[in-house]
């Protein structure tokens, strides 16, 4: 892989990835840089000009709930759905949202009871997605307060239950997990997309999260939306976004937008099962297989690591019967080696250690988007770390 001694964030290009910098191998974080490659390719079709003279309101859809909520996209979002059966939009509300970050502390908001004496308890099941605990208590608020893994949740009393789906960093298919009546549930559902896991059926959830950045690659536009079966918990969630950002930039709305218009059109012509075609969810699906692929080979090559296992799925969108071949690689150090980060980043590979998921040390989260050279060169690494000792080198 090329690597520029200039490289950093601001700089960055496919010729200079900000993924590798003085040999170290960057995979600590979820960018999903690999779709560049397919964006490249699209060309002019994904182009997006806006003239000084547009956009300039505050306002998209006065007569919306979300207020803010450009049409254009909230169109091609349920149009997308459809197409891909991967949720029920009938009878929900579209909420637009600065990332499904901003809408993920949106929902807690929406959730919490405005004067209880307590704060609302926010759970999910370990290893969790490391940012819940974070964007939580990051602001200390009187509302809710992060209550940790949801299978050691034993409080009686009102609670809110993230449920990831497929789960980052595990890449496993997940339920509820508490299941008591006081439960509240929000569905992440930001990785629910073909190239990822099967589509076993439509999600049929009162709150559920979608993201951008996940489905297309787009994560610099930071759009996301929720699904949202109640009028009132909607209602609040676009109220938090007002107080908190004022609307969601239009300007990202409407490239998102032309960009999910993209996808769902080249459906239009060859059907959903086309193998020929250069459709955005076959590019996915086959980069993943292709990843999931050289790396279990790199890790079956050593005794040093395991990955978890996944069930074969039929997917109803794409016809494949396959297992899930997920955006993140959830590493085990096997035997004596207790903190899997430190034993990587000996070998100048950066992950994120099993701790911030709520989980062992003994676990480390790999992205698997990024871009072609970086893996690559990942996984020439993984496969020549092939014995303890090399720890200590
Ligand atoms: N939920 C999950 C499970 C994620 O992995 C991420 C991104 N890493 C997000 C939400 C946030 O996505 P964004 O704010 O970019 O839409």
């Amino acid at each position: 892989a090329h690597v520029s001694k200039n490289t950093s964030l601001v700089t960055s290009t496919a010729a200079t990835p900000t993924e590798v910098r003085d040999g170290v191998i960057d995979l600590g974080h979820g960018d999903p840089t690999m779709y560049e490659r397919f964006w490249k390719r699209t060309g002019d079709k994904t182009t997006v000009v806006i003239s000084g003279w547009q956009s300039i309101s505050y306002f998209s859809d006065v007569g919306n709930i979300c207020w803010f909520l450009e049409p254009e996209f909230a169109n091609v979002v349920v149009r997308l759905h459809r197409l891909v059966g991967n949720a029920v939009t009938e009878d929900r509300h579209v909420v637009v949202g600065t990332g499904s970050s901003q809408l993920f502390l949106a929902v807690l908001y929406a959730l919490s009871p405005p004067n209880a004496s307590e704060p609302m308890d926010v759970v999910s099941a370990a290893p969790f997605y490391s940012s819940y605990p974070l964007m939580t208590d990051f602001l200390k608020s009187g509302l809710y307060k992060w209550a940790g893994d949801a299978h050691k949740y034993g409080e009686d009393r009102p609670y809110i239950e993230l449920v990831t789906s497929p789960n980052n960093p595990d890449g496993l298919i997940r339920q509820a997990v508490v299941n008591r009546s006081e439960g509240i549930l929000v569905h992440d559902l930001a990785y629910y997309w073909p190239q990822y896991a099967p589509i076993s059926s439509p999600a049929d959830q009162d709150i559920m999260l979608f993201t951008v950045s996940k489905t297309t690659g787009h994560a610099g536009s930071r759009i996301g939306w929720a699904l949202v079966k109640d009028e009132d918990i909607a209602k609040k969630m676009t109220k938090f976004i007002e107080l908190n950002t004022i609307g969601v930039s239009k300007d990202s709305q409407l490239r998102a937008a032309k960009i999910l218009q993209a996808v769902a059109d080249s459906y239009d012509n060859v059907g959903c099962n086309s193998e020929e075609s250069e459709t955005f969810f076959d590019y996915g699906y086959n980069v993943m297989k292709k990843r999931w692929k050289q790396l279990r080979e790199a890790v079956n090559k050593s005794s040093l690591f395991s990955l978890p296992d996944f069930p074969l799925g039929t997917c109803t969108f794409s016809g494949r019967t396959f297992k899930s071949q997920p955006a993140f690689a959830w590493l085990k150090c096997e035997g004596e080696i207790e903190d899997c980060e430190n034993f990587l980043q000996s070998h100048k590979v950066v992950s994120r250690g099993g701790k911030h998921f709520g989980d062992s040390t003994k676990y480390v989260r790999i992205c698997t988007l990024s871009r072609d050279e970086t893996f690559n060169l990942f996984i020439e690494r993984l496969s020549t770390i092939k014995t303890r000792n090399s720890y200590t080198n």
